[in-house]
């Protein structure tokens, strides 16, 4: 089955309103071609009201990097879905490595989440990823089947274009320092085979899975060139909207 691929920008703790109009404004005319692309930019509470607003009729989603499971309450400094739906938003980041290791989100809060979004009709891009020392100590793939799978119990009927993962290697991030190609293949690869495994073969076809970690217009090609790798989720080179274009035109 063909996968409509995804180029997503994370820009993370950056960005003011203004900084984040003009932004949009410049992408919006230029993502129009992207023909057969999905492209996603996940931008901060204070700028999404207005990046969904302005590409609420264009093919960009409009996305944040965070909320909470509970819909309202005695939440202080949280925000729910049904707010981020208020402001247009159409998906979201779940359990970013950065939420997970500063903010000390566990699996199972990360599991919850997605189920919430997944219930909401808000695409829930769940990352996913090893530290360098689980890395180097072979430990790789138990700790991300063991988030994956932590996911996939709290979920109930989903289908295979209602969830992305994102593969992010923490090693990797903003580090400048790429997984090869084929490390990302890999992990991405074993990632498919275990939603096969748990979820049947149309859903592990259908679901996107990307990859996350310093890419930039120098690696995308060969990152996106792999079999199982359906996309980027892109941090330091999505922040200048020349840039991000490149990397949806490569994902083209
Ligand atoms: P980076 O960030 O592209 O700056 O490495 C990726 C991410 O954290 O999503």
């Amino acid at each position: 089955m063909a996968r409509r691929p995804m180029m997503a920008a994370n820009w993370k703790m950056n960005k003011t309103v203004t900084e984040a109009q003009n932004y949009t404004a410049a992408l919006l005319p230029r993502a129009a071609d992207a023909e057969g692309v999905d492209v996603a930019v996940f931008v901060p509470f204070t700028c999404l009201h207005e990046v969904g607003r302005m590409a609420e009729d264009s093919p960009v989603i409009a996305g944040a990097q965070n909320f909470y499971y509970e819909d309202s309450g005695a939440y202080t400094g949280e925000v729910s879905v049904p707010m981020l739906k208020d402001v247009l938003a159409r998906a979201v980041l779940v359990g970013h490595s950065e939420r997970r290791e500063i903010f000390g989100e566990t699996d199972t809060l990360v599991a919850r989440k997605t189920k919430r979004a997944v219930e909401a009709d808000l695409l829930p891009v769940v990352c996913v990823g090893e530290t360098k020392e689980e890395r180097d100590s072979g430990g790789m793939w138990e700790k991300v089947s063991g988030q994956v799978s932590r996911v996939l119990e709290e979920l109930d009927e989903v289908g295979g274009d209602g969830i992305v993962f994102a593969y992010e290697p923490i090693w990797a991030i903003g580090t400048g320092d790429t997984a090869t190609p084929d490390d990302a293949q890999d992990a991405i690869g074993r990632i498919r085979e275990l939603l096969r495994e748990e979820r049947g073969e149309d859903f592990a076809d259908g679901v996107r899975i990307l990859y996350g970690g310093s890419v930039k217009p120098a690696n995308v090609a060969e990152i996106m060139g792999q079999n199982d790798v359906d996309g980027a989720l892109v941090g330091g080179a999505s922040l200048e909207v020349d840039s991000f274009v490149e990397l949806i035109e490569a994902a083209r």
